[in-house]
């Protein structure tokens, strides 16, 4: 790494996406996860750089074929026809031989003559006039990135040969490879995109990996090698920080370390308010791994697992067993407390692969209950797997963006055909499985009197129901100050599902990242919710919090909040009643 030391101290502010202070020297990546350099290499060594070109040639071979495979199971032909296109690109002789050449006659290092050759095709087929070889591009360039990858020994950043832990900059990371992000090596990340409820940020947040997104153009500002401090609670990132910040950064991670001492205090107390409201306090998770940490953290229960991250960390798409086996070792470790599997959410920023862009508007696009709909074969995999292990625990069942009736009867009636087959075939599943929907799109919300009486419970996902009530992508930068689920038009909504849920005697959960935000619990409390389920390392804030709140209080504060005209007044109110409870979770560095 080449140390690089701008000397004058500058400042950046983005999305403070996941606590903690760090600071050390930058490794900046590109957004396709590979950072290449010129590298000459000597005349002796072309034969060998050349058989290292030809194996990563056929590694991403296979992992293309593998690839296609998987996509044509989960989603289809269509879908998968890209990666088959992939493939062509690895075949093509003049391709391969160019490169061949950059390596053997201009003694580049394989990496480079990748790099360069894929980028002078790439401007070639970009500037034809033929829309079908424009497209083309963009698959020398998928391609390209898959095969420097795997020249460099990994599919995510190559950290391997570090003297020193670093902190991350990327124009972006997708959450998958966020989650395979080696601790030991990464103090933290700083990427020019994302916003607070993107699921980068989200990952972020469960790792307690310190980061700071949305930045803008911090990862063309920044090089390898420069210094850099972030604070990943205020969204703060310093490049080049004197020792006077050092100092001051250094104080403030103290009195959060103290701070977070304080707070295990509470772990085993119930989550009770002063005047004697029981408030559910469950964790979201992401696999079966992370049961311990929702235990170490005092939760009760998981009240949303997203069973997608399954799927985005594995090669294959789990089968049923693997799943079945997945969904057990959650709900037996954690029984008799509820785990609330949500079937897959795929879509939006959670792509099968980071190659497959295809889509203008992901998030209103295939997704979700759209796509387990649309691939019945593979939802019946999910259901019959969950059914099975419901017998293993107290396992609920939910389903993903409903956005009308129809999809509810439709994912029911398929959870009943497997049900039916259980019966028949005398497998072994809970009879009284409570089933569950999400609500995150705003005509959910709105129907929510019609919805309940096919459901046990519903969850309030506020990430997508900011979203898509403000019309405000939920992983944009430049429109993140309006991503407000204390929008009195989101509350309204809330409201509204609230009060259909009792009228029927269901319950409602909020499992968006509204949930875990001190400043906002007064809200979902006052507005009536039961239960409130956010990543394991907020749940000791949560708690402390709920057991300092009187929930008349709240319910007095809602009320007025819902009546306000601006996000910002109705924010005001709730964070002011929350920090006259807790001040110390409010404590702003000086
Ligand atoms: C939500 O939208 O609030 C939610 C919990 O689902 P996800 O973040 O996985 O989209
Ligand atoms: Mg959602």
């Amino acid at each position: 790494m080449r140390p690089h030391e701008p000397s004058v101290e500058r400042v950046s502010r983005g999305v403070a996406a996941s606590g903690g202070v760090v600071h050390g020297r930058v490794f900046r990546i590109g957004s396709g996860m590979v950072d290449v350099r010129p590298r000459s290499i000597a005349e002796r060594e072309t034969g060998e750089e050349l058989e290292r070109f030809h194996r990563a040639i056929t590694e991403t071979r296979h992992q293309v074929l593998e690839i296609h495979q998987r996509v044509l199971l989960a989603m289809g032909a269509t879908e998968a026809a890209i990666f088959e296109a992939h493939g062509l690109v690895l075949e093509d002789p003049a391709l391969v031989g160019e490169i061949s050449r950059a390596i053997r006659e201009g003694l580049n290092g394989a990496e480079y003559a990748v790099q360069t050759v894929c980028s002078r095709f790439c401007a070639a087929l970009e500037a034809a006039d033929d829309p079908y070889l424009r497209e083309r591009a963009a698959d020398v360039q998928d391609v390209s990135h898959r095969v420097i990858r795997n020249l460099l020994g990994e599919m995510g950043p190559n950290l391997a040969n570090l003297a020193e832990p670093v902190v991350l900059v990327a124009p972006d990371l997708p959450p998958s490879a966020t989650a395979l992000l080696d601790r030991s090596k990464v103090l933290g990340f700083a990427t020019d995109r994302g916003g607070l409820t993107g699921h980068t940020a989200i990952v972020a947040r469960k790792l307690r990996i310190p980061a700071v997104v949305g930045l803008g153009d911090v990862s063309r500002e920044l090089q390898t090698g420069d210094h850099v401090l972030i604070d990943g609670h205020e969204g703060v990132l310093v490049l080049s920080p004197t020792d006077a910040t050092l100092f001051r950064y250094g104080q403030i991670r103290e009195r959060r370390e103290a701070l977070e001492v304080r707070l295990q205090a509470v772990r085993d107390l119930p989550a009770v308010t002063l005047d004697g409201a029981r408030i559910g306090l469950a964790a979201n998770i992401d696999e079966p791994s992370e049961v311990a940490s929702v235990r170490e953290s005092g939760a009760h229960g998981v009240g949303l697992f997203r069973t997608e991250f399954l799927f985005l960390n594995s090669e294959v798409p789990p089968d049923e067993d693997r799943q079945y086996a997945a969904y057990r070792a959650v709900a037996e470790s954690l029984a008799p407390d509820p785990v609330v599997i949500r079937t897959l959410d795929l879509g939006g920023d959670k792509l099968v692969d980071p190659d497959q862009t295809a889509e203008q508007n992901p998030f209103l696009g295939w997704r979700a209950i759209r796509i387990s709909l649309a691939r019945p074969e593979m939802f019946r995999v999910q259901l019959r797997a969950i059914l099975r292990a419901s017998v293993h625990g107290r396992i609920r069942l939910m389903f993903p963006m409903i956005s009308s009736i129809d999809e509810l009867i439709e994912a029911k009636a398929l959870l009943e055909e497997c049900r039916s087959d259980f019966v028949r075939q005398g497998v072994a599943h809970d009879p009284t499985l409570q089933v569950g929907m999400m609500i995150e799109v705003p005509s959910a919300a709105l129907l929510a009197p019609h919805l309940a009486p096919h459901v046990d419970f519903f969850s309030l996902g506020t990430n997508d129901l900011t979203q898509y009530t403000l019309a405000v992508d939920r992983l944009n930068p430049k429109v993140a100050t309006l991503h407000n689920p204390a929008h009195p038009a989101v509350l309204r909504l809330i409201r509204a599902t609230v009060e259909a849920a009792r009228a029927q005697g269901r319950w409602v959960g909020v499992c968006g990242e509204m949930a875990g935000d001190p400043a906002l619990i007064p809200l979902l409390l006052g507005l009536g919710v039961d239960e409130l389920s956010v990543t394991p390392a907020l749940i000791p804030a949560a708690k402390h919090l709920l057991r300092r709140l009187r929930r008349d209080e709240a319910v007095a504060m809602a009320e007025r909040a819902l009546g306000c005209s601006r996000a910002q007044d109705a924010l005001e109110l709730s964070r002011d009643l929350a920090r006259t409870a807790a001040p110390e979770l409010f404590s702003a560095p000086e």
